[in-house]
């Protein structure tokens, strides 16, 4: 849709409500204005996103690798930053040149000439420093954006194990300090290093071309001090450049969890805690910069000092050379000139070095991150699942998460097209671990886990996922309205659609509280929605996807009568005709479905109706006569 489309019309109207803005329509009088604005804003063109779940086949992340693309533009880079340093190192030449040919002899019309050689140069390498910033800059927001596509996609198509077992802060970082530490590294770091390196040694072949002997007193008086003062700051800096880095991490993660926790922090009375607590976290980080800081308050003026004291030593040494007349007075001048220049290459070099340790050490973690595999792959030869009529068979399937601890052995089961079947048993007897083989979360070690006969390994997870619903017991309300939350697994659902979802599953009530019916916005993951409110959206996500199969994980909060028996009355609806497998926590789900399988220590021990398992007078049996004496 165009932006004209807001400006009126029946239709305009009705597709601003759609998108969910207020006001639709703009008056009049505006109207010119907002066309103004909006002719200024960037179109962006629908973008087409190449995805795959399965493990592309690009080469290890490396420094090299990830720049090999771009080395046609980063040889334009180096060009022009050579036509960059030469135009900049010229000066001092050019000032002997005036100083021996013009000023000595009185020539003004050298002087002139010099002069006007002098002002291209500045221009040339202002041009070419400006084309220079703007293709790096361009060429480092490329890489970063190519980089960050890659690690977002790997996240995206990692399996569930992956997530259990890295910390969420920490997969944050790789996108984040990471990737940033190689932007520098990429915009900073390469050119510059280049440009360094060729002005030092363009001023050092320079210098040897003026005078050899000189050449050789200059690097003598400054190149060691600096070098050693140098690597000595490097080292210190890195020591507390590691250390700011944990500590800031300290303070983000402290700020994170104060943030989140806010609830049970303001009822257990820790707010003033926080504060002290949250001080000492900050403090360390400043002391840690401090220290930073220490080291570069001696390393600065040092250098400087060495530098000026080599300008003195020069003038002495070159001066009394220039009275034995072993030295013109131009030349002189460009030495003493080109030492200030010689200083900050030095400096810089090892500087970037630095950057550059720490490009390759981000780049390291990216790679590992990169070479995590799914563990559930979609075989290279996987075909789309053919439209399905939900029948559920687990063949002898045996599971750990982890090899050595077995959570299910030897199970089978199978599930009629439509069939509805409720696991019960203790907490930690596998329950949710079969609804998880089921959604294909992860594969069984031993056994097959198969829909309408189809080995769920054999068919594409897109195509498997688009016709199976699953209801997590804490549902996961995104950021966004009511609306793009129900259409969470169909955004392209009409509104009719998505209300007769809401209304299905009894959401009428809410949504006639709310001030903006279905757009009104969800707040931080459903906080301002009650327990049974967010599991009726959930159920609704699940009526509107139409699912052919559906694993349901029942919620465990307890929930005031009213809305359990609303939630009940929205499961009715929702499972309506379709197979499903409900971890049931509640004895009066787990009477709804058609069927009860009791799991203990990895194994179905019973199965079969209500009825028959109450007859059997196994556990099942106990677990009900339990809850009747306590309904009672
Ligand atoms: P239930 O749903 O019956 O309460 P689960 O199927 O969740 O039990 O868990 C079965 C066993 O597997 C438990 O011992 C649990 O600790 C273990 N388990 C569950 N999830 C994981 C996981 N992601 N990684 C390792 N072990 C797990």
């Amino acid at each position: 849709m165009g932006w004209g489309g807001y400006f009126g019309g029946p239709q305009a109207q009705s597709a601003a409500r759609d998108a969910g803005l207020p006001h639709a329509g703009v008056p009049g009088n505006l109207r010119i204005q907002v066309e103004e604005v909006l002719r200024k804003e960037p179109q962006y063109p629908p973008v087409d996103v190449d995805f795959s779940h399965r493990q592309p086949a690009d080469p290890p992340l490396t420094l090299r690798t990830l720049l090999w693309p771009f080395r046609r533009q980063l040889a334009m880079a180096l060009l022009l930053v050579v036509i960059e340093s030469a135009m900049m190192q010229s000066g001092p030449l050019l000032a002997q040149i005036g100083i021996d040919h013009g000023v000595s002899s009185g020539n003004v019309q050298v002087l002139l000439v010099v002069a006007a050689v002098f002002l291209s140069t500045v221009v040339a390498h202002a041009f070419s420093s400006f084309l220079r910033i703007r293709y790096t800059g361009k060429l480092g927001e490329r890489l970063m954006y190519t980089l960050r596509m890659r690690v977002f996609s790997h996240y995206q198509r990692l399996s569930l194990d992956f997530f259990t077992r890295e910390k969420a802060g920490v997969l944050m970082t790789r996108m984040t300090s990471d990737i940033e530490a190689l932007t520098v590294l990429f915009q900073e770091g390469l050119v510059n290093f280049a440009v360094q390196s060729l002005v030092l040694l363009v001023i050092t072949g320079v210098l040897f071309y003026l005078n050899p002997l000189l050449a050789v007193l200059t690097l003598v008086i400054v190149v060691p001090g600096t070098f050693l003062l140098s690597i000595w700051f490097r080292r210190v800096s890195n020591l507390y450049y590691g250390l700011v880095r944990d500590r800031i991490a300290d303070v983000l993660a402290d700020l994170q969890e104060s943030l989140a926790g806010i609830r049970v922090i303001t009822a257990h009375n820790r707010r003033r805690h926080n504060v002290v607590h949250h001080n000492n976290v900050v403090g360390r980080h400043k002391d840690a910069n401090l220290a930073g800081v220490r080291a570069a308050s001696i390393y600065a003026p040092t250098t400087e000092a060495i530098v000026i004291i080599g300008q003195a030593l020069l003038v002495v040494i070159g001066g009394t050379m220039v009275i034995n007349g072993s030295l013109t007075p131009g030349e002189l001048t460009a030495f003493v000139l080109y030492l200030t220049f010689f200083f900050a290459p030095i400096q810089q070099l090892v500087q970037l070095y630095n950057g550059y340790q720490q490009g390759q050490a981000s780049a390291k973690k990216l790679r590992e991150v990169l070479m995590n595999e799914p563990s559930v792959m979609e075989a290279s030869d996987a075909v789309e699942l053919p439209p399905i009529e939900g029948e559920i068979t687990l063949d002898q399937v045996s599971f750990g998460y982890e090899d050595h601890i077995p959570v299910l052995h030897d199970v089978s089961l199978r599930l009629a097209p439509g069939e509805s079947m409720a696991v019960v048993g203790p907490t930690g007897a596998g329950k949710s671990t079969v609804a998880k083989l089921i959604a294909r979360f992860y594969d069984p070690q031993q056994g097959r886990v198969c829909i309408d006969g189809h080995d769920l390994r054999t068919v594409t997870l897109a195509s498997l996922r688009r016709q199976l619903g699953v209801v997590p017991q804490e549902p996961f309300l995104f950021y966004g309205s009511i609306r793009d939350n129900v259409a969470f697994a169909r955004p392209e659902a009409s509104m009719a659609e998505v209300l007769e979802a809401c209304h299905a599953v009894g959401l009428t009530e809410l949504l006639e509280r709310l001030p903006d019916d279905v757009n009104s916005q969800v707040h931080e993951r459903g906080a301002s929605l009650s327990a049974g409110e967010r599991q009726l959206l959930a159920l609704a996500r699940a009526f509107l996807a139409r699912p052919r199969v559906l694993v349901l994980d029942e919620a465990t909060s307890n929930l005031d009568l009213r809305s359990e028996s609303k939630i009940e009355a929205a499961l009715d609806v929702v499972l309506e005709g379709r197979t499903a497998i409900i971890i049931a926590h509640r004895l009066a789900t787990a009477m709804r479905a058609d069927r009860i399988a009791v799991v203990e220590d990895g194994r179905i021990t019973e199965i079969g109706t209500h009825d028959e398992l109450v007859a059997q007078g196994g556990h099942y049996a106990e677990m009900y006569a339990t809850w009747m004496a306590h309904a009672n």
